[in-house]
């Protein structure tokens, strides 16, 4: 069982959505010409569920979980991340505020290929000045919670696709984010190790009651997943909540 460490808050009692966006849009500049990539957007994501971005490519995936994951900032309306207004903050407090509640988990993995499994992971406690000890600890456990302890000497290139995203997965969940984003995260994986880190997300999602939002264009994997979203062409064009959660539906916030 991993710590969950000591970031989560309780909102007072309050069910607070991991996310609440309303009329959010997103255009490119590409050679003087407007790419509308996100239209007015609305949607919740609710807390303490494994929620599912689903959209062909180009529908706007990445852009929307750039701007959820405070990467990017929406070029117009109101972006709400574990109770934070977002658009509130200025660039400091928002590296501050990805640094200590969000966790990501990318498409190429994106270890440092110099430092081994057990360092990667230990690279986002270093940085937020954990003492030696307790970040050696924390490593430890996490790169046991996704089957890689005897690995934490190897370094990236030594490790297959699936077994470096299990390392990104661990680093992802150091700092015990209250929200966890990946942006097809199975993207370069064949379909059974995709499959198994989905499983394996899922289930320290579970484990540590955090949020997750993973987004993918198979089909396949929707079944994993609490919730679906989809997107087509930057719109949003369904929402399905899985059924038997608690539900507050006067316009509050939910959660799994
Ligand atoms: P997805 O992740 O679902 O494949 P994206 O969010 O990457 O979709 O892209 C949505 C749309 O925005 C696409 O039409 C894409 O070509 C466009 N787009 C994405 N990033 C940029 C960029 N940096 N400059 C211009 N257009 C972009
Ligand atoms: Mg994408």
């Amino acid at each position: 069982m991993i710590n969950t460490l000591d970031t989560k808050q309780s909102g007072g009692g309050r069910a607070i959505a991991a996310v609440r966006i309303s009329n959010v849009r997103k255009t490119y500049r590409l050679d003087a010409v407007d790419v509308p990539a996100l239209a007015d957007v609305t949607l919740t994501v609710r807390s303490e569920c494994f929620t599912v971005l689903s959209g062909p490519s180009g529908s706007g995936k990445t852009t929307l979980l750039n701007i959820i994951g405070c990467v990017d900032r929406a070029g117009h309306g109101d972006v709400e991340v574990v109770g934070v207004d977002v658009n509130r903050l200025s660039d400091d407090e928002l590296s501050d505020f990805r640094a200590r509640h969000l966790g990501y988990v990318f498409q190429t993995f994106n270890l440092l290929p110099v430092l081994s499994a057990f360092e990667n992971v230990e690279y986002p406690l270093a940085i937020a000045g954990l003492r030696a000890a307790e970040r050696r600890q924390r490593a430890g456990e996490l790169l046991d919670a996704v089957g890689l302890a005897d690995k934490a000497r190897s370094r990236p290139g030594r490790l297959s696709g699936g077994q470096r995203q299990r390392v990104a997965i661990a680093r992802a969940l150091a700092m015990a984010p209250r929200l966890v984003l990946a942006d097809e995260p199975t993207a370069n994986l064949d379909s059974e190790t995709g499959h198994s880190i989905i499983e394996l997300m899922r289930t320290l999602q579970r484990e540590l009651r955090t949020s997750f939002v993973f987004s993918s264009h198979d089909p396949q994997l929707l079944g994993a997943a609490d919730d679906i979203i989809r997107i087509v062409d930057g719109r949003i064009v369904g929402i399905e909540r899985a059924a038997g959660h608690r539900d507050v539906t006067n316009g509050e916030a939910f959660a799994c």
